[in-house]
C-alpha cells in the first residue's frame, strides 16, 4: 500500500462510521419509539468518540504525512491534493481542541436542548437563560482553543462556512439591509392585500406528497437512491451519494409547507446525489470537524442549492404556468376557481412577520441578520444574555416594524441556540445570495436555459449544477467555487436585483 492508499482506506473507514451515525439519526427523527431515546444518545455518544480518537490521533497524522509526501507536486486542484488538504487543516483544528471542552458542549448542549424544549411553549426565557450563558461561555472557550484573529466568532464561522468571518458578514449585511428595507418599506406602502384563503383548505397529506414528490423526480431526484418520509422538521441526509433521503411535514390545513418544503430538501438531495462517485467513502464526502458524512463544502452553499430549487425555480411564474394545472388536478375542489396567477401572488406574498421560518424571501433574510448580530454580540461580550428578550424586541421594532407579544414568538422561537449552534444562522443568507450569482452563471453559459425550464425540462440546469458544484463534494471552498463559476467572489448584486425584479 501507498502513502495516500492507506490514508484514503482509513479516511473510508471513519466515513463509514459518520455515515451510520447519519441512519442512527434519520432514524430518531422518522421511525425510533420515544422510549428508545435514552440507549439511541448512547448508541451516538459512543459513535462520535470512536470517529473523534480515531480521527484525532497519532496514527491519523502519522497517515497524513505519508499522504502530504505522496502528493506532494500534483495538480493542487486535484481530489487526491484536496482530501489530504482539507483532512490536514480539519485535523489540525481538532487537535486543538481540549477532549474535556467537547465532552462539557455535549452535556451542555443536551441539557439547553430540553431546558429549552420546556421554556419555549412556557415562554419562559428566564428559565433558559442559565444554560445560554453556559453555552456562551463554552463557545468562547472552543472559539480561543480554535483561535482567531479579529472576532470569536471568526473561529466558530470556520465549522460551518470556511470563508467567511464577522467582518465580511457584517458587510454583506449592510449591503442587503440597503437594498433590502426600502425594498419592503415599498411592498407594505404600496402593498393590495393578496388572497390566499385557499391555500388553506383542507389539503389530503398523500396528494400533497404525490404532487411534491412528482415535481421532485422531474427536478431530478432518484428514488432509486432516496426514499421521503414524514416528520416534524423536514430535513435532507444522506450515507454516501446511493442513500440520500429527505422528510417534509405535512400540514392537512395549509399546502404549501409540505410541498415547497420537498423542493427545498429536494435541492439538498440534488447536491448529495451529484457527487461524483469516485468521491464515495472518501475525506471530500466527510465533514471532520462537524463530524458528518456530506457531500457539500459548506452548510451556506447547501441552502444555496435548496433555495434555488425551492425559490429561484418552485416559486417562480412560469413554473406555475407550467404546473398549477397539474396541482389543481389533485385537488380540484380547493382550488376551484383560483387562477395561476392569484396562485402565484399567494405563494410570493411578502407580510414582515413574527416567525422566522413561515417568513417570505425578502423579509427571510432581516431575520437572519438579527440573529447573526446577537450572535457576534453574545460571543465577543458586548451583549449580556439577560437583556436578549429587550434586544430581540428592539431590533424586530427596526427591522420589520413587528413587535413578538411572547418569547415564545421572540427569542425563544428557533432551535439552534438551545444546542449552541453559533455560527449556523449565516448560512441561510448565503445560500440565499449565492444561489442568485450561481444562477446567473448557469443563464450565462446553458443557451435558451429560461426556455428550457419554463418547458419543465430541468435537466440542463441540474447539469451544469453538478458539473460546476455537486460533483466535487468538499474538493473547493465557497469562495473557490463561486469565483470558478461566476468569476467573482460572494456578492449580494445578483440576489438584489432578481428580488427587485420580482417584488417591486
Ligand atoms: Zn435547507
Amino acid at each position: 500500500m501507498s502513502g495516500y492508499a492507506d490514508f484514503a482506506a482509513y479516511v473510508a473507514e471513519l466515513n463509514d462510521l459518520l455515515c451510520t451515525m447519519n441512519i442512527l439519526t434519520w432514524d430518531v427523527r422518522t421511525q425510533m419509539p420515544p422510549e428508545g431515546s435514552w440507549t439511541r444518545g448512547q448508541q451516538l455518544a459512543t459513535l462520535t468518540r470512536l470517529v473523534q480518537e480515531r480521527f484525532a490521533s497519532d496514527h491519523m497524522g502519522r497517515l497524513l504525512d505519508a499522504a502530504e509526501a505522496e502528493v506532494r507536486g500534483e495538480d493542487a486542484d486535484s481530489y487526491r491534493v484536496r482530501a489530504v488538504r482539507s483532512t490536514r487543516d480539519a485535523y489540525t483544528i481538532v487537535r486543538r481542541v481540549p477532549a474535556a471542552l467537547v465532552g462539557e458542549l455535549a452535556v451542555q448542549r443536551a441539557v439547553g436542548q430540553r431546558v429549552w424544549e420546556e421554556a419555549k411553549p412556557a415562554n419562559d426565557f428566564a428559565r433558559f437563560a442559565p444554560n445560554l450563558k453556559a453555552m456562551v461561555g463554552l463557545s468562547r472557550e472552543l472559539a480561543d482553543a480554535i483561535g482567531y484573529e479579529a472576532h470569536p466568532y471568526d473561529a466558530l464561522l470556520l465549522q460551518y462556512e470556511p470563508d467567511m468571518s464577522a467582518a465580511r458578514l457584517t458587510a454583506l449585511f449592510d449591503d442587503l439591509k440597503a437594498g433590502i428595507l426600502p425594498l419592503l418599506k415599498r411592498i407594505v406602502d404600496g402593498g393590495q392585500p393578496v388572497a390566499a384563503d385557499f391555500l388553506y383548505r383542507t389539503y389530503p397529506a398523500a396528494q400533497q406528497r404525490a404532487f411534491a414528490l412528482e415535481i421532485a423526480r422531474q427536478f431530478g431526484y432518484d428514488l432509486q437512491r432516496g426514499r421521503v418520509d414524514a416528520s416534524a422538521h423536514p430535513f435532507e441526509i444522506s450515507f454516501t451519494r446511493q442513500d440520500v433521503r429527505m422528510t417534509t411535514r405535512y400540514q392537512e390545513n395549509y399546502m404549501p409547507g409540505a410541498v415547497f418544503g420537498l423542493f427545498h430538501e429536494t435541492g439538498h438531495a440534488l447536491y448529495e446525489q451529484g457527487v461524483d462517485p469516485a468521491l464515495t467513502r472518501s475525506a471530500l464526502t466527510s465533514d471532520f470537524l462537524g463530524q458528518y458524512a456530506v457531500g457539500g463544502v459548506s452548510f451556506g452553499t447547501h441552502e444555496s442549492q435548496s433555495r434555488l430549487w425551492e425559490n429561484q425555480i418552485g416559486r417562480s411564474r412560469s413554473f406555475w404556468q407550467l404546473h398549477f394545472a397539474r396541482l389543481q388536478s389533485y385537488f380540484p375542489e380547493q382550488l376551484a376557481g383560483v387562477d395561476v396567477e392569484q396562485f402565484y401572488r399567494s405563494v410570493n406574498r411578502v407580510r414582515p412577520s413574527l416567525i422566522r421560518v413561515e417568513a417570505d424571501e425578502v423579509t427571510y433574510n432581516l431575520h437572519i441578520m438579527l440573529r447573526v448580530e446577537i450572535e457576534m454580540g453574545l460571543l465577543d461580550g458586548s451583549i449580556a444574555v439577560d437583556d436578549l428578550s429587550e434586544l430581540w424586541r428592539a431590533k424586530m421594532t427596526e427591522y420589520l416594524g413587528v413587535v413578538p407579544p411572547t418569547d415564545t414568538e421572540g427569542v425563544l422561537q428557533d432551535i439552534h441556540w438551545s444546542s449552541a449552534q453559533f455560527g449556523t444562522f449565516p448560512a441561510y443568507t448565503i445560500g440565499n445570495v449565492m444561489s442568485a450569482q450561481f444562477m446567473q452563471a448557469a443563464r450565462r453559459d446553458v443557451a435558451g436555459l429560461d426556455d428550457e425550464l419554463a418547458a419543465g425540462n430541468y435537466t440542463p440546469l441540474r447539469e451544469w449544477l453538478t458539473a460546476n458544484i455537486y460533483r466535487h463534494g468538499r474538493a473547493f471552498s465557497p469562495e473557490e467555487l463561486l469565483q470558478r463559476t461566476t468569476g467573482e467572489g460572494l456578492t449580494p448584486r445578483p440576489y438584489l436585483a432578481y428580488l427587485r425584479e420580482k417584488y417591486d
